[in-house]
């Protein structure tokens, strides 16, 4: 899972130069070293069952709309014109957007999302392009039109309004923070003065830290799970992002990985589309409470993000802001 993105040609790092492994023992090494085998093969520890993720088997089908039409939704005529859309997504974050590398098929909370909305809008899910996106290109993927949406916990906020629009919330998190196993110093983000923290560049989770924690030494990626490496390899001392993120990487390797400390944010997820298309909006946001209330969004999180262990939410009131 963490291999994936350990191979993105355009992760960068910031700030100073990584610190050398504080633990120095042979044994110490080994056990890293053994950790990071079993990540890379997807085995927990000797003999112990693979972590269980989606399984495609056991998840809903979504009742595609008949005769759905959306005529003043300028992105929703190219995608029927087209018979799919193109929905923009993360592809290494466990539980909620992770791409299988063997077979290039995508999974998570997300991506049921992304699929119970095409279902809604009336194109058959099993359509859908998915294409990863980063963190900091959504705004311009939904700009120049190589997405007609992106559903990828992204977090709705006034700054990101004025360049894009957003369905929902569909989720509520909370930034939270994500360390090893054997970390005893940090609990919570006012013990971060000094510490290596790392995130993805252009997430809110980043920006949160650089502004109220400044004396954190942070480091960006494109991706979390190229920080995830880097925290198993003594490269930095935290990840963090928002807690339904973390838990999922946490849960894949529970021996090595935890997360600490109660979340000390709120990031809504919404449904990222064109911002001068408030049609389609609208009909995310109808589709969106359509699918509360028939369930479909409740089997969908049991399917997926609640295989992490946490039981089903009541989703946050949906935020049908007027057309701008
Ligand atoms: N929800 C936060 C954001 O939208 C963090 C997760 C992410 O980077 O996708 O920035």
């Amino acid at each position: 899972m963490f291999r994936t993105a350990r191979t993105s040609r355009t992760s960068r790092a910031t700030g100073a130069p990584p610190r050398r492994p504080r633990r120095t023992t042979l044994t110490a090494l080994c056990a890293v070293l053994l950790a990071l085998l079993a990540l890379v093969t997807g085995c927990g520890k000797p003999g112990s069952p693979p972590t269980k993720g989606p399984a495609a088997d056991r998840l809903p089908e979504y009742a595609v709309a008949r005769n759905f039409s959306l005529p003043d939704s300028p992105t929703w005529r190219r995608a029927k014109k087209r018979g799919h859309f193109t929905v923009g997504v993360k592809e290494d974050q466990p539980y909620l957007g992770e791409r299988d590398p063997a077979t290039g098929a995508y999974a998570g909370f997300d991506i049921e999302i992304a699929r119970m909305m095409s279902a809604s809008l009336g194109l058959p899910p099993e359509r859908i392009r998915f294409r990863t996106i980063a963190s900091a290109n959504r705004e311009t993927a939904l700009q120049n039109g190589q997405i007609d949406y992106y559903v990828g916990t992204y977090t709705i906020n006034d700054n990101r309004k004025k360049l894009v629009g957003f369905a929902g919330p569909y989720y509520m998190a909370g930034q939270s923070l994500l360390v090893r196993a054997d970390e005893n110093d940090i609990h919570g983000p006012q013990d971060l003065a000094g510490k290596r923290v790392c995130s993805a560049a252009g997430s809110t989770p980043y920006q949160r830290i650089k502004d109220d924690y400044p004396k954190a030494v942070l480091v960006s990626y494109d991706t979390y799970s190229v920080c995830v490496d880097n925290l198993l390899t003594y490269q930095v001392d935290a990840v963090t992002t928002d807690d339904a993120i973390l838990i999922g990487y946490a849960a894949k390797a529970p021996d090595d990985l935890k997360v600490v400390g109660r979340p000390f944010s709120q990031e809504p997820y919404g449904i990222g589309v064109p911002r001068d298309d408030d049609a389609l909006r609208f009909a995310l946001d109808d589709a969106l409470a359509a699918r509360e209330k028939n369930g479909d969004w409740k089997r969908a999180y049991e399917a997926t993000l609640g295989l992490s262990g946490v039981p089903a939410p009541t989703p946050p009131a949906i935020d049908r802001y007027p057309a701008t």
